[in-house]
């Protein structure tokens, strides 16, 4: 930075989260009760095996192909995977081939401990990924992956639209934007992530040449709305994303408007996005949970009502969260998206 000048907010993202040495995602295992934030999939079993049976109807309806190539960018500690895998039924199963899309070494390794009974394959990046899954359709699965990629911010300067930048204040010893945030009203601020347009551009190209889905999950808006929203988390708290660098999270809400967008260029057909609790919902899982009730004790049948709480309700993560469909074109309505 002394020698380059101030960093664009997208290269700063990219340093504290995968810098082989200090990045936040390279160091710990983040995940979990334990960890900085938890996700959907270590909330409650029910939610991967929701995506499971999500991915076993369209399966059938596109008259059980006998080889599907099934993926998951950034799969975290493999709970989804786990649940999903455990939770389908027996033909889907065999049809299915396992990739996982995961740049830190650390959760790649608690992948392969929880999945050691299964044949899973791991890729580094996209084009590797893509380069094994050219033989059968395509299901893809993202949960929490794409506020994890780097974001860049604009900031209306009178007329203009300029870079907010990043940089090291010598005087006092701290990092500092360059624009100063707290002055521009937040609708001029504007965000693009160039990564996440560029994956959904690739994959959405690959579904509809190989048929297949992608399902995308995440915290994120659909109105095209601005503002930022790049965020800093540790310990389940909200963090000043310029301190403690390589210790805290660094998330940006997902641009849905545009993933459809991309997708669309692509001639993909797009379902949704819808809420996250409304998609968990018409899934049925209410049922599984009574389902799951039936042989429980009383204290995990409570846990059970507290996570499908926490999944579904709209103060929850209910409404906050997303999900969107991408589908060949010609594909019938997924499930969950009426
Ligand atoms: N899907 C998991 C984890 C979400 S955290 C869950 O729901 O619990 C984000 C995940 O994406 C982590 O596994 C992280 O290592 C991975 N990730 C982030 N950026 C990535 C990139 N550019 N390439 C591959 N994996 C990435």
């Amino acid at each position: 930075m002394q020698a380059e000048g101030p960093l664009s907010v997208a290269d700063y993202m990219h340093e504290c989260l995968f810098h082989p040495q200090w990045g936040y995602y390279n160091t710990r295992s983040p995940i979990g009760a334990a960890g900085d934030f938890i996700t959907a999939p270590e909330i409650s079993q029910m939610f991967g095996e929701m995506i499971g049976a999500w991915l076993q109807d369209l399966w059938q309806r596109l008259d059980q192909p006998r080889k599907v190539n099934l993926v998951e960018l950034g799969p975290g500690q493999g709970t989804l995977m786990q649940d999903l895998l455990r939770s389908i039924g027996p033909n889907f199963k065999k049809a299915l081939s396992v990739h996982m899309l995961e740049i830190s070494p650390v959760l790649q390794n608690q992948q392969q401990d929880r999945l050691q009974s299964e044949t899973v394959v791991w890729h580094p990046d996209l084009e590797h990924t893509l380069a094994a899954c050219q033989d059968a359709p395509l299901f893809i699965v993202a949960n929490e992956f794409f506020d994890a990629l780097p974001v860049h911010q604009m900031i209306k300067q009178g007329q203009d639209w300029v870079e907010q930048r990043i940089d090291w204040c010598n005087q006092e010893n701290c990092f500092r934007f360059t624009q100063d945030l707290s002055k521009v009203t937040s609708d001029a601020v504007f965000e693009t992530c160039p990564m996440a347009q560029d994956i959904m551009q690739k994959l959405s190209q690959k579904i509809v040449q190989l048929e297949g889905a992608m399902l995308v999950i995440d915290y994120g808006y659909q109105d095209g709305s601005t503002g930022a929203t790049l965020q800093a988390v540790s310990k389940h708290k909200y963090h000043d994303p310029l301190l403690h660098i390589g210790k805290v999270d660094l998330t940006a809400h997902v641009d849905f408007k545009t993933l459809v967008e991309v997708a669309g260029t692509q001639g993909a057909q797009t379902w949704g996005p819808t809420s996250q609790g409304d998609f968990l919902y018409k899934l049925g899982i209410r049922l599984r949970a009574q389902q799951l009730q039936r042989k429980a004790s009383s204290r995990q049948r409570a846990e059970l009502e507290q996570s499908l709480h926490r999944l579904i309700c709209p103060t929850q993560m209910g409404t906050l969260f997303k999900v969107l469909a991408v589908t060949a074109p010609n594909t019938p309505i997924p499930s969950g998206f009426s």
